[in-house]
């Protein structure tokens, strides 16, 4: 068995492999760039590495800083965990040539499934089934828009050596073709260094399917099942389910041996993942073979109830498989939901920032979190904003995706966006529950999926977070919203102020005995809270919804929508340092509002400007009285840190 093993990768995957790796009694080491100093894969491994700055071009991609840290720990073996240097042949030559055992198949089969055009010419060898289309050495765009023609449209475009869906392009018709050619080549020139093209028939509604295999040393090779990861946003997977539902056993059989024999085509060793199309004949085609542990690998861990990462380990140390074909068996049904730090309210973008709140559902042998991020952490944008993983098993379909709704239901996280509500409003749709899976299902069910946050919902959710503010002052961890509730409360009227979507919006509330008036939406407002949970009605319609505060922000949450909203704070400590100075913008920012006019005369202390800056508002205050001489910026306008605000001159 090995000794000890680097992990040559961060985040939860890192977390995952040494949590097996402890559990087999193998010692760990942890490899991290600046930005991981505190992660959690350095905080559970036996020993760790700084290998550099947070970019991982310069940490967690360069081969001889990795083969450094395994040398001067005396590590035997590294596993690179899944992207990264996961499929590159450098990298498993370099373990080579170092005498040490890289957790993952020879360099030759990486290599001859590295080209998406080269593996298909040898899985067409094998007699595995592939789409129609062609594949060849001839890249002229003459033979290229050819093939295309006698495929026959729609085609679909890839980069021979592409992935994450990049370099890939859909084709109508042909004369979509030279375009599409052009871009698709740009794009995977930019992204893989080379620009070789595969052209296949564009299935219509198929179904990804795919099969975990594995083989050992000794000529032994299984299929673990398969998992359905259809669910998919711009080709990239978004929930993925073991087995395929609604799969005839024939063709899972079919399937599985077939990936079998694509493994043994290039004398695969370790684990690998067979890539299917499934078309609404049962009919399945090649698409591509990844040669590392894949993200979803855990909805088959769950199934077969056997560990993944210990089948690696056991097999890059020389052992023979633990299990023969016919002693894996399925039992229960197991999905995976990415839960991602992005904004699925503005095209996904990537959120960053601080996990004021991480409180993820209770874990139990049906809930599984597999996570690298604990509360407090930083989502930085140096690397994937992938939160967690959240795995839930069940006796059949049904019973396990009622577990992940009630899961995603208690997940609580505050701080950054997060995909969390669209993961609930697929799990929940109609269509998923009955199975009625293909790969554009996001696509065809759009409406759905992307409820419009319409001004008003939106408004309606600031009431709540205002109301929550106001009848439990300890939410807000911010004094001045408290002071100003309190003070406030006499009139029995609250005006609060958030961002969201960057704009300021503000609600007025009025009370009547606890009924709370707000006015430009004539909607009548009441509030009921345990303290942990919350109720709101409105216009005598009450529900349950979930507060999350933290400092820089509060959370309303529903089944409906999670809309979180920035604190509107303002500076109660102004820097007098700067005040005094002379009138000078305190940092980047936006002028809010000028006060004064050119020619008046002001006094000691009198606010002059409001200016905007990270959230937060100053009040640039006359050091002395005197006579505004010149006003150099209007409200609106953006200025940077220690520009000239106002001239005034001594009285
Ligand atoms: P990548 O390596 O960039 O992820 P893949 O070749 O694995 O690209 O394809 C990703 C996804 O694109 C598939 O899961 C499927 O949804 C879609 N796709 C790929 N090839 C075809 C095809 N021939 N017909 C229809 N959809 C396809």
């Amino acid at each position: 068995m090995l000794r000890k093993l680097l992990i040559a990768n961060r985040g939860e995957i890192a977390c995952r492999i040494i949590r097996t790796a402890r559990e087999l009694g193998i010692q760990t080491v942890a490899v991290y760039s600046d930005a991981d100093r505190h992660a959690q894969h350095v905080l559970l491994a036996d020993e760790s590495i700084h290998i550099g700055p947070a970019p991982s071009a310069e940490s967690y991609l360069v081969i001889d800083k990795i083969i450094a840290a395994a040398k001067q720990t005396h590590a035997d073996a590294i596993h690179p965990g899944y992207g990264f240097l996961s499929e590159n042949e450098d990298f498993a030559d370099a373990c080579a040539r170092n005498n040490i055992i890289f957790v993952g198949p020879p360099s030759s089969a990486i290599a001859a499934m590295g080209s998406k055009s080269a593996a298909k010419a040898i899985m067409g060898e094998a007699g595995v089934p592939l789409v129609p289309g062609y594949h060849g050495a001839d890249q002229s765009p003459t033979t290229l828009r050819a093939a295309a023609a006698e495929i026959g449209y729609p085609v679909i475009l890839k980069a021979a050596y592409g992935g994450g869906g990049k370099g890939m392009r859909i084709i109508e018709s042909a004369a979509d073709f030279d375009t599409a050619l052009e871009s698709a080549k740009r794009e995977a020139q930019a992204a893989f260094g080379n620009d070789k093209m595969l052209l296949e028939k564009y299935l219509q509604n198929p179904r990804h399917v795919e099969i975990q295999v594995f083989c050992d040393e000794h000529g032994n090779a299984v299929y673990l099942a398969e998992r359905d990861c259809s669910v998919q946003r711009r080709h990239q997977k978004v929930i993925e389910e073991a087995p395929a539902p609604v799969l005839a056993s024939s063709t899972r059989v079919a399937m599985g041996e077939a990936a079998v024999r694509a493994a043994q085509a290039i004398n695969y060793v370790g684990a690998g993942t067979v890539e299917f199309l499934l078309d609404h004949n049962n009919q399945f085609y090649f698409m591509e073979m990844n040669t590392r542990l894949q993200v979803e690998h855990p909805v088959t861990e769950m199934v077969t109830g056997q560990d993944l990462v210990a089948w690696q380990l056991l097999i890059a140390s020389g052992e023979p498989l633990p299990l023969a074909q016919d002693q894996i068996s399925i039992h229960g049904h197991a999905f995976e939901a990415r839960i991602y730090a992005e904004d699925p309210n503005h095209d996904f973008l990537p959120s960053t920032g601080t996990l004021t709140i991480l409180r993820p559902p209770v874990t139990s042998a049906h809930v599984r979190i597999d996570s690298g991020v604990v509360e407090g952490d930083e989502v930085s944008s140096y690397y994937d904003p992938m939160i967690a993983k959240l795995i839930v098993w069940g006796e059949n379909r049904t019973v396990a995706l009622q577990r992940l709704i009630q899961a995603l239901n208690d997940y609580r996280i505050a701080g950054v966006h997060t995909n969390i509500d669209f993961l609930r409003r697929i799990a929940g749709h109609k269509k998923f529950m009955q199975a009625e899976l293909t790969t554009h299902f996001i696509e065809r069910y759009q409406r759905d999926l992307f409820p419009e946050l319409t001004s008003e919902l939106i408004t309606d959710y600031a009431i709540m977070a205002a109301l929550a503010e106001h009848s439990s002052p300890n939410l807000s961890a911010n004094p001045w919203a408290t002071e100003r509730a309190f003070r406030l409360n006499e009139p029995k009227q609250i005006t609060t102020t958030y961002h969201h979507d960057n704009e300021l919006l503000t609600v007025t509330l009025t009370a009547q005995d606890k009924t709370w008036y707000h006015e430009p939406s004539a909607s009548y407002w009441q509030v009921e809270t345990t303290g942990e949970r919350w109720y709101f009605s409105k216009n005598g319609h009450r529900r349950h919804v979930h507060i999350l505060a933290s400092n820089a922000d509060i959370g309303v949450m529903t089944d409906f929508a999670n809309i979180r909203f920035a604190r509107h704070q303002v500076a109660l400590h102004q820097d007098t340092a700067v005040a005094a100075g002379g009138l000078v913008a305190p940092m980047n920012g936006t002028i809010v509002q000028v006060l004064v006019k050119a020619g008046e005369q002001v006094t000691a202390e009198q606010p002059l400007v409001i200016m905007e800056a990270m959230k937060m508002e100053y009040t640039i205050r006359a050091p002395h009285a005197g006579l505004v001489e010149q006003i150099y910026y209007q409200a609106g306008e953006l200025v940077s840190d220690g520009a000239e605000l106002i001239r005034l001159t001594e009285a």
